[in-house]
């Protein structure tokens, strides 16, 4: 283990989030992101934050890996219950992210990535300044429609509907630290991974520093 490394160790995680309108490639940049640190150490893992949405699972969506799929009551009972660390009605539904999952990692030194939106965005940055926002921008509004029609997974009333909330969600483009227009994933991964990997290193994240360099 190099001497940087020893120093990382010692770090709180930080909460990473990757928003975008549907369709702009955040999911598949997620899982490829998390895919590239799966084997890495303890003081460079990135764990996803599994959300909980009262909304129905689509074709293929599996409970407890894409959503915890909740009936409204109870995820009423663990917004009462305090439960959630940030929650948001989007669309037509209700999203939240349970908050003993990402504090548990937070203070262990891994990092949690976030695909939530521009709500609970906001609500984490009042928490907490262990939050690094990234907005992904798709090339334009009729390549964003292409790839939610390919997709083809939501009806073609949902797809229209996405359309005028994408417009709505990419209005709040500069509350977020970075912005990437995603026009080829390979590089836009590259862009994402740059971006955490520098603000792993922030000096208010290393927290082994100050001994380090007291014994030097
Ligand atoms: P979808 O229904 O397509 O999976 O997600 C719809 C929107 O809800 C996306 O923009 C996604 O980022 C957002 N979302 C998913 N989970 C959460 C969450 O836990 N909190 C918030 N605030 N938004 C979420």
């Amino acid at each position: 283990m190099t001497l940087q490394q020893q120093v990382e160790l010692q770090r709180r995680g930080l909460m990473f989030v990757l928003s975008s309108p549907s369709g702009a490639g955040k999911t598949t940049l997620s899982r490829r992101l998390l895919e590239r640190y799966k084997s890495a150490g303890a003081h460079e893992t990135i764990v996803m934050s599994i959300s909980v949405t009262t909304r129905k699972p689509r074709p293929g969506e599996i409970d407890g890996k894409d959503y915890f799929f909740l009936e409204e009551k109870q995820y009423t009972d663990m917004v009462d219950k305090g439960e959630l660390l940030e929650y948001a009605r989007v669309f037509e539904h209700h999203y939240g992210t349970p908050a003993k999952f990402v504090q548990d990692h937070i203070s262990e030194g891994t990092d949690v990535l976030f695909d939530i939106d521009w709500q609970g965005t906001r609500q984490l940055f009042a928490l907490t300044k262990d939050v690094v926002s990234v907005f992904i921008l798709p090339p334009s509004m009729e390549e964003l429609c292409r790839r939610l029609r390919a997709r083809a997974q939501d009806k073609e009333e949902v797809i229209a509907k996405r359309m005028l909330k994408a417009s709505a969600e990419i209005s709040h483009w500069q509350e977020y630290d970075y912005v990437l227009i995603n026009q080829d994933l390979d590089q836009t991964l590259e862009k994402i991974d740059s971006i955490l990997r520098a603000e792993r290193l922030k000096r208010v994240r290393q927290q082994g520093l100050p001994k380090f360099v007291q014994g030097l």
